[in-house]
């Protein structure tokens, strides 16, 4: 298989297969450094600190919000964070981004995004934002010691899902252990498989997932779920779906893919094999607000919560995708906000010039 077309930051991906059935590693070049705050990629002096629109992120969102900002000449500067590209990076084939019916790889995908918001004048800077100051414009955010500032500000840091953190799981991601039912369920047609988590959203996973699978085994370490009565009621009615309480995963069994798992009964701790191909993982996600989450309101869940269309309640400062999304958490929902987050700041921005008189960079622009 070629190697896709990659300009993130040195990271190479290594394919094995063509799907999350297949595998895939991440690979770290020898010319990237690794360092707290991200990878060091020859960003460290950055050609401009200051811009009318400071992006936050570089998935699907933030790289959209960068097209769209620059081809209105904004000449944004997108802080991309140490993982550049986003969570797409971590799977092979996407099947469901328009445009490609063949599908793409996930790093290609984002590779092509990417160089389409650099054809358009936009910095890159591929390290973390540890801190911002969003009590007065322009809005202040320090990567590496670097100040950065920005007329308005786009957030599309994403959401990282909550993995078992065994070493076999992620050995296994995208050789058949997925976090994405949506995305990758469609892989699973006619095989055995396992859904991890006691939410709504394994349940919803689990049901979803039966419309491929063969079989789907539903585990959770406790007696009771945390789900509503209604979705614990529609999974114990679906005769596609095995119910296993109090049972770990204990190992993820296979080597170039997932055979099976090592399960532990959490009461008594006794152990035993189940083979199947497939393992989702459904215990959450976690929103990347670290930086931001004093300054801007949360929902009960910790993700951003835009006031209206994409803005926060912080005039100037706007959010995109999986940030403030634990919906519909998918790379063309993230791509559509990040467009509408850099159309609003645009306007925000025509606004702001047209009525105010003094500070900001946009009074002196
Ligand atoms: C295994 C897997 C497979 C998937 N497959 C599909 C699929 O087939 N189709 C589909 O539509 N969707 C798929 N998804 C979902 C899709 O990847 C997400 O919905 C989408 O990437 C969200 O885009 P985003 O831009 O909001 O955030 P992300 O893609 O999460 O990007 C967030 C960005 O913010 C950066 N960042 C975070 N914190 C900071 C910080 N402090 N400073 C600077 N930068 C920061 C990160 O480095 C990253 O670049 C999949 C997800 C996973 C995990």
């Amino acid at each position: 298989m070629t190697e896709p077309t990659n300009r993130l930051a040195g990271l190479k991906i290594d394919f094995g297969g063509g799907s999350p059935l297949g595998g895939i590693s991440l690979v770290q070049t020898p010319d990237v450094a690794l360092a707290a705050g991200g990878p060091a990629t020859g960003t460290d002096a950055p050609e401009r600190t200051e811009t009318k629109v400071l992006i936050i992120g570089s998935g699907p969102a933030g790289l959209t919000a960068a097209i769209y900002a620059a081809r209105a000449n904004l000449e944004p500067i997108v802080l991309a964070g140490s993982a550049p590209g986003g969570q797409l990076m971590l799977t092979s084939e996407v099947e469901n981004f328009p445009g490609f019916p063949d599908g793409i790889e996930g790093p290609e995908l984002m590779g092509r995004i990417r160089a389409q918001a650099e054809r358009f004048a936009t910095v890159f800077v591929d390290q973390d934002v540890d801190r911002v100051d969003l009590s007065a414009r322009p809005y202040r955010a320090w990567a590496r010691g670097i100040e950065y500032r920005g007329e308005t500000l786009i957030i599309a840091t994403g959401a990282s899902a909550i993995w078992l953190e065994l070493e076999s799981e992620q050995r296994l991601r995208g050789r058949g252990v997925s976090a994405c039912a949506t995305c990758d369920g469609f892989f699973f047609r006619d095989r055995e498989i396992a859904v991890v988590g006691g939410g709504d959203s394994a349940m919803e996973e689990a049901a979803y997932l039966t419309r491929f699978a063969s079989k789907v085994h539903l585990l959770h370490r406790r007696d009771g779920f945390r789900a509503s009565k209604i979705m614990i009621d529609r999974i114990y009615g679906n005769p596609k779906i095995q119910v296993h309480t109090n049972t770990e995963v204990a190992e993820v069994l296979g080597d170039a893919k997932v055979t099976g798992l090592r399960l532990r009964d959490a009461q008594d701790g006794s152990e035993r094999n189940l083979p199947l191909e497939g393992l989702f993982i459904a215990i959450g996600h976690r929103p990347n607000t670290g930086a931001f989450k004093t300054w801007l309101d949360t929902d009960e869940k910790g993700y951003l919560l835009p006031h209206e269309h994409t803005a926060s309640r912080i005039p100037g400062v706007f959010i995109a995708g999986d940030v403030a999304d634990h919906r519909y958490r998918q790379a063309v929902t993230a791509a559509g906000d990040g467009c509408r987050a850099a159309i609003d700041a645009e306007r925000w921005l025509e606004e702001t010039a047209a009525t105010s008189q003094t500070g900001g960079l946009a009074a002196t622009a």
